[in-house]
């Protein structure tokens, strides 16, 4: 239902114009082939998942003698989907016997923060303990919107002066959730992506801290990805997910856009699975990423 909701957007305006699209031209020739190629790419699936995607197709209807574009609809729905499959779980990995710890990375406005207090408030709803950690000392207002949402959620944030060592902030921020008991420790970091660099050392030096106190930590390291820029999201990704200790992506904002096609995007071209999506701007607005519920809500 969360899902249909949030999707309306990629619904009208990807799946709703394949529709179109086959009414119109009812036939399939080069004029039907060009205008699914540019609607599939204009939802960001990807140019190179469209091409093959496309091959595909074409080798389909000859095989099949498909000629009715109403009928080439259902075999382009199966192959989104499959695209799309994924039986691993995309559930947060959490500590059997102690505090999970839970990084998070990304540019600034994308979403981390408010990611972060959706998280923290579904974990709160099943009764955990959570506490927030401020760990992005680097960009101002960070601690400060922080601090709102451990409010408005209602679980400690563990701080210090803005332009502080993150690290620092996380040993002391463990320190903290050993003391209180705390089942969940949400870490917020510059995770600065301006540089690659910048980013592996800043989260290696958290790692170590972290790994002193909480050796089986972090549990997760989740990038957050904006979905409505597209293409760019996907390139952050790239560039920086895979060898900087990332476990999962977060894309937000997925209600904001047409282009929900990103998330097959990112299924082809990424070795990272997509953990979290965020469907809205209110605290229960975040759901762990279920391939065939995305599907589902897409097409059904
Ligand atoms: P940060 O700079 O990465 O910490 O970004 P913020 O958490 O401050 O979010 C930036 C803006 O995006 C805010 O206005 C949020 O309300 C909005 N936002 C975050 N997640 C979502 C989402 O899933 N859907 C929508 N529509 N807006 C979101």
């Amino acid at each position: 239902k969360q899902f249909r909701d949030g999707l309306e957007k990629t619904r009208k305006g990807f799946i709703e114009k394949v529709s179109d699209l086959v009414i119109r031209r009812k036939k399939i020739d080069e004029e039907f082939y060009e205008e699914l190629e540019e609607i599939l790419i204009g939802a960001d699936v990807g140019v190179n998942t469209v091409m093959d995607l496309m091959d595909d197709l074409r080798a389909e209807v000859k095989k099949r003698r498909i000629e009715d574009a109403a009928d080439l609809q259902p075999v382009l729905s199966e192959k989104l989907m499959g695209l799309l499959r994924d039986d691993s779980s995309n559930e947060l990995r959490e500590n059997p016997d102690g505090i999970t710890v839970i990084l998070f990375v990304g540019v600034n406005g994308v979403g981390k923060t408010t990611t972060i207090g959706k998280l923290a408030h579904r974990y709160k709803q099943e009764g955990k303990k959570v506490m927030l950690a401020a760990g992005d000392t680097f960009r101002a207002g960070a601690i400060e919107q922080l601090e709102v949402w451990g409010e408005r959620v209602g679980v400690e944030v563990i701080k210090q002066q803005p332009g502080s060592d993150p690290a620092a902030v996380m040993f002391d921020a463990v320190q903290a959730a050993k003391q209180r008991q705390a089942d969940i420790l949400i870490c917020d970091t510059a995770g600065r992506l301006q540089n690659k660099t910048n980013l592996m050392e800043e989260l290696n030096k958290i790692f170590r801290v972290i790994q002193r106190e909480i050796p089986s930590a972090p549990h997760e390291v989740l990038m957050v990805l904006d979905a409505t820029t597209g293409q760019n999201a996907l390139s952050q990704a790239k560039l920086f997910g895979e060898k900087s200790g990332v476990t999962g992506l977060v894309l937000t904002k997925l209600d904001g856009t047409a282009k929900g096609g990103i998330v097959i995007a990112i299924r082809q071209e990424l070795n990272l699975p997509v953990k979290l999506v965020g469907l809205g701007e209110k605290m229960g607005d975040l759901q762990t990423f279920d391939s065939e519920q995305f599907v589902h809500a897409l097409f059904a």
